[in-house]
């Protein structure tokens, strides 16, 4: 990564909760912390072992359960669209989710064939349920870690903006009491919460780049008090909300890039993708943050290209005890890779 020029004080107070909000983009300063590790993150090279002659295809979605498994979901033989923004509602015929054992790379099961027909975000609760949401038919699902259905929400391949539809639902956060919260989405500007049995509960969210307004959450995250986290992602920002959606804080700037995807660490930090700028500027950058909970950026690592330990639309981060990572590539990167520290 580039060498960053010591900046004092100021910059780092600038990634504090209370100077972020009133701070335009243009003035972030590079944080001084924000460096690399000694040895770095280093990518674990032939993580995973695929099966002869397979492919994953677009990762859009990564995540672990509490035995360490690697749970991943992807597009198979389907690609967004881009630049066209048609989605098939066809299933994808191949299996979904597939299980890897976070040591040795191998596939340990397979399961989502001819069920999903555009994935997106996976989330592992903490009951090791498996949610996704899918982005072509509009809704969001629970389902155990073999791939057993638990809930369906949405109406499959209708949109909509009421307590009963999604209109392209990207991510799920659950809470400790199996209620949940999802970023809604790539049409729709709002965070929507269930209770642990779907039950609408309420929504926040609208339009916009004001405070508590988004443009593509694209991501959302629970901390372990209760704080929900949204990668704003057009709006190039992560905003902070309390639990029931007041707006508490906004981390945006140079320093951290465009948004895509957050998740909450078992450390407590927070791990961001930032996907670069396009499609306003060729993508560029592509690399993952290490966040304080006051969003100070204190390590970064990757970039954009396609060797090992590059990303090309890094779209899913998931952290392991410890500090591994691991960073799901969608458009042609189309992989998931492994991160050691
Ligand atoms: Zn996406």
């Amino acid at each position: 990564m580039p060498r960053r020029r010591p900046m004092g004080r100021r910059a780092t107070v600038f990634w504090g909760l209370t100077a972020l909000a009133c701070a335009p983009q243009s003035t972030a300063s590079p944080n001084p912390e924000a460096k690399a590790h000694p040895l770095g993150y280093r990518v674990v090279h032939g993580w995973p072992h695929l099966p002869l002659g397979e492919l994953l295809g677009q990762v859009s979605g990564v995540g672990l359960d509490s035995r360490g498994t690697v749970i991943v979901f992807r597009r198979g033989q389907r690609s967004w669209p881009f630049p066209s923004d048609s989605l098939r509602t066809d299933p994808i015929e191949a299996p979904t989710i597939l299980l890897f054992d976070s040591a040795s790379g191998r596939q340990l099961s397979a399961w989502g064939a001819g069920r999903f027909a555009m994935p997106h975000g996976l989330t592992v609760d903490s009951r090791d349920n498996v949610w996704v949401t899918d982005v072509a038919l509009h809704q969001v699902f629970k389902f155990t870690q073999d791939g057993a259905l638990l809930l369906t929400l949405g109406e499959r391949g209708v949109p909509g903006d009421d307590s009963v539809h999604f209109d392209r639902p990207t991510d799920v956060a659950v809470a400790p009491d199996g209620s949940f919260y999802v970023s809604d989405g790539y049409r729709n500007s709002r965070v929507v919460r269930f209770s642990k049995e779907g039950r609408y509960l309420f929504s926040w969210g609208r339009k916009g780049n004001r405070p508590g307004e988004f443009d593509v959450p694209h991501s959302i995250a629970r901390d372990a008090a209760g704080q929900i986290y949204v990668a704003d992602r057009s709006n190039a920002r992560i905003q902070v909300f309390d639990s029931v959606g007041h707006f508490l804080a906004e981390w945006k700037g140079s320093e951290l890039g465009r948004p895509w995807a957050v998740r909450v660490g078992p450390e407590g930090y927070l791990y961001v993708v930032d996907g670069g700028d396009q499609p306003e500027a060729p993508p560029d950058r592509a690399r993952v943050l290490k966040l304080t909970r006051e969003g100070r950026v204190i390590e970064s690592f990757g970039s954009f290209g396609n060797y090992d330990g590059q990303f090309v639309w890094p779209h899913a981060v998931a952290v392991a005890p410890g500090g591994t990572v691991y960073v799901g590539d969608v458009s042609t990167g189309m992989r998931v890779q492994k991160f050691i520290h």
